[in-house]
């Protein structure tokens, strides 16, 4: 199965969440379709379809992101480029802090995954899960990446942010390891 990502450390996490599967990159040659979709749906359809279209065979997209309660589900499908095209994690972070403290809100988020996959004769399966919490008014953790220390997952019903739990715990309770679940689960039918 391909994995429809440039990025290395995607391959490395969708392997651990979906032993038993063989996950190949994209080869280096490949050009990525640009995600013009508006949903998380639609951007993982388009990963997917582009490269099942270009090499054949099984493929696997994923896109993610958060979404802030009190922002009316910003910054959604923008999580990678909320503070500009080519932010850093911690650019996105900053903005998403200034904008939930300026809300003055509940602070109430989720992050969300959709997984599409094409299989070889063409037949689309989309599976999507989320992780609902609450988002700190400071870091926390030195783990994860992106919004996850300031995010306090719900599921752990302790006061940890993302960044402070081990890969295992977050793979547990996480909309990623969730949605992964949910494909493997599909594939094992
Ligand atoms: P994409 O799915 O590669 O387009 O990236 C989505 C963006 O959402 C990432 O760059 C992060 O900013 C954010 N994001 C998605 N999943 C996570 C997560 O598990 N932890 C922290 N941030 C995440």
């Amino acid at each position: 199965m391909i994995l429809a990502t440039s990025n290395l450390h995607k391959v490395g996490e969708m392997r651990e969440l979906l032993p038993g599967i063989d996950l190949q990159p994209l080869p280096e040659s490949y050009e990525s379709p640009v995600e013009d979709g508006d949903t998380f749906e639609a951007n993982a359809l388009i990963k997917a379809r582009a490269a099942h279209a270009a090499l054949g065979g099984v493929a696997l997209a994923d896109d993610s992101g958060i979404e802030s309660f009190d922002l009316g589900g910003a910054p959604g499908i923008y999580s990678a480029r909320y503070a500009g095209e080519g932010a850093s994690d911690e650019e996105n972070l900053d903005k998403l802090l200034r904008e939930v403290d300026a809300s003055g809100g509940e602070r109430r988020a989720a992050y969300v995954c959709v997984l599409a996959m094409i299989d070889g004769d063409g037949t689309e399966h989309v599976f999507e899960a989320n992780c609902e919490g609450r988002l700190l008014r400071e870091r926390r953790g030195a783990g994860g990446f992106g919004y996850d220390p300031i995010f306090v997952p719900d599921d752990t019903n302790d006061e940890r942010t993302m960044s402070e739990l081990s890969a295992d715990e977050k793979n547990a309770i996480s909309h990623r390891g969730r949605a992964a679940r949910l494909l493997a689960a599909h594939l094992s039918d």
